[in-house]
């Protein structure tokens, strides 16, 4: 069994189980964590072996959705640009998939770059969007001497099994005054908690290693170096859905009970 990856305490609460997982919150540190997470090369072999192609965005639903990313992603680009405080910057995305997210930055003409485990997510990336991709890890750039002033991170961290380490190898690769920006599910989200915990957008224990709330992430930054942490208080305005549903979502995010958790964090900044 696990111990806990914030503090390493093995004393827990049981607080979901879901089919043979097992969800407990740390007794010490208060993180909610998946104690028994299966061999993650047998899970993840199946997760990269996803197919890609332009074939996938064809249904009317599908184009529904992908309306909705855009709208979000040209959210995420003026956000940057405002953390950014320069023009020129360079910018990682550190799990880009298949690089949507990445093209609307090189749109908006960022020096973009990108890391994925999916070898076929980066073919879709570097084929369609001619984006400069690499199947490589955190620590691969950090011996090339890699460095970068943003670095995004947009629904990855519940994904690791040490968040920690993880934080720490991205401060080896960010300049300093750099930003890393980050977006992760909300286990203290109301979406969460009115439909049991089943949300499929936060309740993943196939894939989800740990299920952050505003003040374990802040926990989790502090332990890994970073000192200027801030929680931002920022929803994504989506024109497809109706007013009083942008408003309640504001309304959440001010109790820190929106569906995602947005934090940035700087690097010895002043
Ligand atoms: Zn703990």
């Amino acid at each position: 069994m696990r111990t806990c990856p914030n503090c390493g305490n093995s004393r827990y609460k049981e607080k979901i189980r879901e089919e043979s997982f097992v969800i407990v919150s740390c007794n010490d540190c208060g993180l909610v964590y998946l104690l028994n997470p299966p061999d993650e090369k047998e899970i993840y072999e199946d997760y990269y072996k996803i197919e890609f192609t332009k074939d996938d965005y064809r249904s009317d639903s599908d184009v529904e959705m992908l309306n909705e990313i855009y709208e979000i992603n040209n959210q995420r680009v003026k956000l940057i640009k405002t953390l950014a405080g320069k023009k020129d910057f360079t910018l990682l995305d550190i799990g880009c998939g298949s690089g949507l997210f990445l093209k609307s930055c090189a749109n908006a003409g960022f020096n973009v770059s990108g890391i994925d485990v999916s070898k076929n997510a980066l073919k879709f990336a570097k084929e369609s969007f001619g984006l400069n991709v690499d199947n490589k890890k955190i620590s691969n750039l950090a011996a090339e001497g890699k460095k970068f002033d943003i670095i995004t991170m947009w629904h990855v961290l519940e994904h690791v099994l040490n968040p920690i380490e993880e934080l720490k190898q991205i401060m080896e690769i960010l300049n300093e005054n750099g930003v890393l920006l980050i977006e992760v599910p909300n286990f203290n989200s109301i979406k969460f908690r009115l439909s049991g915990y089943k949300w499929k957008g936060g309740n993943h224990p196939l894939y989800h290693r740990s299920f952050f709330t505003s003040k374990t992430l802040k926990d989790t930054f502090r332990k890994s170096g970073f000192n200027n942490i801030e929680q931002l208080r920022f929803t994504y305005e989506l024109g497809t859905k109706s007013f009083l549903y942008n408003l309640t979502k504001k309304i959440f995010n001010v109790f820190s009970a929106d569906a995602f958790l947005d934090f940035a964090a700087r690097k010895n900044s002043i």
